[in-house]
């Protein structure tokens, strides 16, 4: 009996090969027929061109139906997927292959497609184990070096088995998917729920806001960061009637702020199903389906996650569970530290649990800001920044200063006066928390999760009390 995730996955592929998989803008669609077929041939390359179990395969490659084929392949051929963000240059890439050590890189998925086409489809998926490596995922690393977070066929089989059961999917629903490939939240959340239905997804190459409204017409769920959010809402073409048959929108990846909870539901009577993930652990919490959904929280832990918080009220989040990984590969040191001598992985995420289980993040420990002694977690005075108008939403961080070590310092999205603004935060919090600067920007820099790039803006701001 094998634990190969493509098992899993291929069971529940409709019986119908003529049933839809991929849904294109243009009308046209790929059938999960083709699907299987090209992922057997692929597998079956894969072997002839020495990938054995076990071996790494790297993918650098623009978003396509080709290349979630490619990985379903390396499932089948026993393989471990390492997707690479299409950002990265060609020096971060060195990085990762040296460190990977794959047996193939493949940048180019068509040529493979085209030079698969000539092998019989592999009959079997390779026979794996529960606890053998389906893929390695780099860490975007904001500090230090990026870390390979080992998942194995089991981690990702109990994480889509749990999110399949709590989001309700189901043949009759259709994905609409905008999110990149080379991330745990496209590559893992979004097809495996959509392969655990044999539903089809309405596939866009990139978020782009004409194709998300008519793609929306199609659909049933979204899947989406919270960027994809204030975009929709920016568009005055978004409105109730649009979003009136879908029955889920969910957000994650990285904080959805309360003001776009709000907003979307104002402007379609639905609340956004917000949910917590890492790359470590693929989905850790999500708000209910049927049930109360709250901006700013998280929700409860998926079933059979264990997560407390380190040392009582607001900490550090630890979980254990099904789908948390084994460890960062060739990292053992590093693995040692991340987990605690009673096998729970410390997620480096602030926060805190209701008595009922509900979690609340609060941001990274690593964006904690030590001013003067005292701790300062950021959230808390951006929460009271974004409420003041003319602010879309601001980023506070630590920055070295000569007398308090660090200096709270707000980075705002918007426009406003200075002064006026941080004598406002102090009305409403202790002295020490106030911004001592506030900066007004047009755009704040994030990744391509619509993350809030912090160590940058400390990186660029570093000199702000210097002399
Ligand atoms: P990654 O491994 O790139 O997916 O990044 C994982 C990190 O994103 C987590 O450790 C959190 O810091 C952050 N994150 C993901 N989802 C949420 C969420 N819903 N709210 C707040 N932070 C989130």
């Amino acid at each position: 009996m094998s634990d190969n995730l493509y098992d899993l996955l291929a069971s529940r592929f409709p019986a119908d090969p003529a049933a839809p998989c991929f849904l294109f803008p243009d009308g046209s669609r790929i059938g999960y027929g083709e699907v299987a077929d090209q992922a057997g041939r692929l597998a079956a390359l894969l072997i002839a061109k020495g990938v054995a179990p076990g071996d790494r395969v790297a993918v650098q490659a623009e978003k396509s139906p080709q290349a979630v084929m490619l990985y379903l392949a390396a499932l089948k051929a026993g393989a471990v997927f390492l997707p690479l963000n299409t950002a990265y240059t060609a020096a971060e890439v060195d990085y990762f292959l040296a460190d990977a050590e794959p047996r193939l890189f493949v940048r180019d998925v068509q040529a493979l497609v085209a030079e698969a086409a000539a092998c019989a489809p592999l009959a079997a998926a390779v026979p794996r184990a529960a606890s053998d490596l389906a893929s390695i995922i780099y860490t975007s690393g904001t500090t230090g070096r990026s870390k390979g977070a080992m998942l194995s066929h089991g981690n990702l089989a109990a994480n889509a088995l749990a999110l399949h059961e709590i989001w309700g999917f189901s043949q009759s629903d259709v994905l609409l998917h905008a999110l990149p490939i080379f991330h745990v939240h496209g590559l893992f959340v979004a097809l495996h729920c959509v392969f655990l239905s044999g539903a089809p997804m309405v596939w866009l190459a990139k978020f782009d806001d004409r194709q998300v409204l008519e793609g929306l017409a199609r659909s049933t769920v979204m899947m989406g960061v919270p960027t994809f959010y204030t975009r929709l809402l920016a568009n005055p073409g978004f409105t109730r009637a649009q979003a009136a048959h879908m029955r889920l929108f969910v957000s994650g990846s990285a904080p959805l702020l309360e003001s776009t909870f709000a907003e979307f539901e104002a402007r379609t009577g639905m609340r956004i199903l917000e949910r917590y993930g890492m790359s470590e652990a693929a989905i850790i919490t999500s708000n209910p389906l049927d049930g109360a959904r709250l901006a700013g929280s998280v929700g409860y832990p998926l079933p059979g996650v264990a997560l407390r918080v380190e040392g009582g009220e607001t900490g550090v989040i630890q979980i254990q569970g099904p789908s948390v990984f084994s460890g960062y590969w060739r990292m053992p040191q590093k693995t040692a530290e991340e987990f605690t001598a009673d096998g729970f992985f410390i997620t480096g995420d602030v926060g805190h649990a209701d008595p009922d289980g509900r979690v609340w993040i609060s941001g990274r420990a690593k964006d904690l800001i030590i001013s003067g002694g005292f701790n300062v977690y950021p959230k808390e005075i951006e929460l009271i920044l974004d409420e003041f108008e003319g602010v879309a939403e601001s980023a506070v961080i630590g920055v070295p200063h000569p007398d308090f070590g660090e200096a709270v310092v707000a980075v705002v999205m918007g426009a406003g006066d200075e002064s006026q603004l941080i004598a406002r935060t102090r009305d409403r919090l202790a002295a020490f928390k106030a911004p001592k600067r506030i900066l007004f920007v047009d755009e704040l820099p994030r990744n391509a999760m619509g993350k809030v790039q912090k160590a940058l803006l400390r990186q660029i701001h570093a000199g702000l009390f210097a002399g």
